[in-house]
């Protein structure tokens, strides 16, 4: 296998620090030494479908350049773990829930596994009767679903994944459980449930009394009586209200994620994973794989051809990982097998837009998005529909919505998800998943309390090619966050290089929305505000992503919790 990565030095450290083998705390594995073990192990699936040696190295080839290249990379785990003892590959998982102790402490057990292999899980509380509803076999009162979803967040505190990966939860509570004012309201509280991202489920009906002023009902679900009623706009005027204060909860609109089910048969989805891109059925794992948008950009123009190379040849690695993947639990290894889901996304939107010379915040840059996403919809529907000929059809597409579509092949139940692509963007050093440029300019803090000007690569080439580039100006960039008024500059630069300040959160919307247009699961967006958005542009936003057919939204208001993630200065 030849050829070298073309990788950053922060990408380098990412890599030392949290994926590459090491023995007696040294790395012994160089970038290339890791692609070609994922390549070795991911093509070792092509066994069991009657390849012969010769053809497994050839494909393993393939892969190992698709990688190597950055034109694609699958979710850490697999990076991680291919090839190595734990072999645990998959990012994303949705356990079940259920109103007793044996469920509750057997999840919170399950979930504490796949937190030490590197994988994230989401949880739907919603079948948990409420606070100070009965206990029959004690005749004591329950302590809901908030006191429990406390004890998983001291479980996941306690694990942290092994050293490689942050324990990451989503809870979801349906927004007609009677504890949903205080689920709301929860992390307003810094402390609490650290480990957690919280959305509200929201349902149609709910969205219908908010539309109409009215009244909803509150079910307790151990038996399924109304409990009272709330007014709607007061809910939602809440939710609004907490998600400004402190970016959580978001929101997920549930009945339209299952109008999308495609396998209605098996069950509801009630939940999705830790970043709310990928919903799922309880006990259901999926892989995910970020094609690098920057990279498909060739003298100004996108290379349609490539794309679908690497489309196909990603669709092949992902199903192949869905054989190559140890589950830590045998429901799950059932249901990912039968279902045989897979996350195709992107990543480096936001370059490969500036590559092209097209603002983010623009209906040039939305046309874009549906256009590049259309046709890796399209591309991975027929790599799957090729891969059933060759292997079979998912096990569970008899009871699909796919025979009643025209299908009479799919290899995979859902092809595509957006990710986040939080760190597998930093070892390709595109911006991450669909989201628009951070900053252009900021100071990273290196050993400690030395600070590095760092300036984006494109960012950089432009600014020395028209002649404006100087420390002293990336400098003053760094500061102000932004170029946009900035006379050194010229117009046409400021309108390309937007940060995510600079757009309005409608364009964020449009952007996330064109994406969904075209992708199975759902999308990872961040809709950001700055300091001084008042809650009502908060309002506005989730009302515009719900009227743009959104699966969900995250918000986050610049400043609004303690630490911030990500921040201008040392966003790295
Ligand atoms: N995830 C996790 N812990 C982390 C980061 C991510 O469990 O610290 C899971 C989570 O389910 C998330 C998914 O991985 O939704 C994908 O995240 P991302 O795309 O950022 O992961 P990457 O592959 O870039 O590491």
């Amino acid at each position: 296998m030849k050829g070298k990565a073309q990788l950053s030095a922060n990408a380098l450290t990412v890599l030392e620090r949290r994926y590459l083998k090491k023995e007696g705390g040294k790395v012994i594995e160089t970038p290339e030494d890791m692609f070609k073990r994922v390549a070795l192990n991911i093509s070792e699936a092509e066994k069991k479908y009657g390849k012969n040696d010769e053809e497994i190295r050839e494909i393993a080839e393939k892969f190992y350049e698709l990688m190597i290249s950055l034109a694609f990379l699958p979710n850490s785990p697999t990076l991680m773990n291919a090839g190595r003892e734990l072999q645990q590959l998959a990012a994303c998982f949705v356990l079940p829930v259920e109103d007793s102790m044996e469920s509750i402490f057997e999840t919170i057990k399950n979930a504490a596994l796949i937190h030490k292999s590197g994988g994230g899980t989401g949880f739907s509380f919603s079948r948990i009767r409420p606070q100070k509803d009965r206990v029959l076999t004690t005749g004591g009162v329950a302590s809901g679903p908030i006191s429990f979803m406390k004890v998983f967040n001291a479980a996941t505190e306690a694990v942290k994944q092994g050293g490689t990966r942050r324990g990451a939860n989503m809870g979801i509570l349906r927004v007609d459980h009677p504890d949903i004012l205080e689920f709301i309201t929860v992390k307003q509280n810094n402390e609490e449930l650290t480990n957690f991202n919280l959305s509200v489920g929201i349902t149609e009906k709910f969205m219908e009394a908010v539309e109409k002023d009215e009244h909803y009902d509150l079910i307790n679900p151990r038996n399924k009586e109304k409990v009272k009623s709330l007014r709607a706009r007061e809910v939602f005027d809440l939710i609004v209200d907490s998600a400004w204060k402190s970016g959580e909860p978001g929101i997920v609109f549930l009945d339209r994620i299952n109008e999308k089910n495609p396998t209605p048969l098996l069950g509801e989805i009630e939940s999705t994973n830790p970043c709310g891109e990928q919903p799922l059925l309880p006990y259901e794992a999926c892989n995910l794989g970020s094609i690098n948008l920057a990279k498909v950009v060739r003298d100004g123009e996108i290379d349609y051809n490539y794309l679908k190379d690497i489309v196909h040849l990603s669709v092949r690695f992902l199903d192949n990982v869905i054989d190559m993947g140890v589950y830590p639990l045998k429901e799950i290894t059932e249901m990912v097998h039968g279902n045989r889901k897979i996350g195709l996304g992107v990543m480096g939107f936001a370059d490969c837009l500036i590559k092209l010379g097209i603002p983010y915040n623009s209906e040039k840059g939305v046309k874009v998005a549906e256009q590049l996403m259309e046709f890796i919809q399209k591309e991975s529907k027929m790599a799957s529909e090729k891969l059933a000929e060759e292997r079979g059809s998912f096990p569970n597409f008899h009871l699909s919505i796919y025979p009643d579509m025209g299908y009479k092949a799919l290899r995979n139940a859902t092809t595509t998800t957006i990710a986040p692509t939080g760190t597998i963007s930093m070892i390709a050093g595109v911006s991450s998943g669909i989201e628009p440029i951070f900053a252009l300019c900021y100071k990273r803090t290196i050993l400690d309390n030395e600070e590095l000007l760092e300036v984006h690569p494109l960012f950089e080439e432009v600014a020395k090619a028209r002649g404006f580039y100087s420390e002293e100006l990336m400098e003053k960039i760094a500061q102000k966050g932004s170029i946009q008024g900035l006379k050194e500059i010229p117009v046409d630069v400021q309108k390309i290089f937007v940060t995510a300040h600079d757009i309005s959160p409608q364009w964020h919307v449009e952007i996330q929305s064109a994406f969904q247009k075209y992708t199975d699961n759902a999308v990872s967006k961040t809709v950001n505000f700055p300091y001084d958005a008042t809650r009502e542009d908060v309002k506005e936003v989730f009302m515009l992503s719900y009227k743009l057919k959104c699966k969900g939204v995250t918000v986050y208001r610049d400043g609004s919790r303690d630490s911030q993630v990500l921040s201008k200065v040392d966003n790295k």
